[in-house]
C-alpha cells in the first residue's frame, strides 16, 4: 500500500475538501492528503503578505520534510465566500498562486485546481 503525501493548499468550504482530496487520490499516486487551509487561500496566497507566507511556509516544510511530500496543489472554488469574482479571475489567482509557491520549493511539483458550480475539480495549471 503506497504511504504517499501530497499538500494541498484549499479554502476552509466544506465543500471542496472532499472533492479535492478524491480527485488527486484519483490522478495521482497518493495515499494522504495533508491539508492547510484559508479562507479564499488562492487569493490569499496571490497578495503574498508577509505573515501569512510566513506562516503558510512553516505549515507546507512540515508536510514535505516529515511526510515526504513532493506535490503541492493550490486550490479554488466556486461561490466562495472570501473570495467572490468569477472564475477567470480564480484561475488567474491560482495560477500565480503556483508559480510563489513553485518559486519557494524548486524541487516540489505545483499543481492548479479549479472547484467548479457542481464541485468538480479541473486542473488548471
Ligand atoms: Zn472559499
Amino acid at each position: 500500500m503506497s504511504k504517499n503525501f501530497c499538500t494541498l493548499l484549499n479554502c476552509m468550504d466544506g465543500r471542496t475538501q472532499l472533492p479535492a482530496i478524491n480527485w488527486i487520490r484519483s490522478n495521482f499516486d497518493v495515499e494522504y492528503v495533508d491539508i492547510i487551509s484559508e479562507p479564499g487561500i488562492d487569493k490569499v496566497i496571490s497578495l503574498q503578505k508577509e505573515d501569512f507566507m510566513n506562516s503558510l511556509y512553516k505549515k507546507i516544510s512540515i508536510s514535505l520534510n516529515s511526510h515526504g511530500s513532493s506535490m503541492v496543489f493550490i486550490a479554488g472554488h466556486y461561490d466562495c465566500a472570501a473570495n467572490k469574482g468569477n472564475k477567470f479571475q480564480h484561475v488567474d489567482q491560482i495560477k500565480k498562486s503556483a508559480d510563489i509557491i513553485g518559486k519557494q520549493y524548486k524541487n516540489v511539483v505545483v499543481i492548479g485546481l479549479w472547484i467548479n458550480e457542481n464541485f468538480q475539480v479541473e486542473k488548471v495549471c
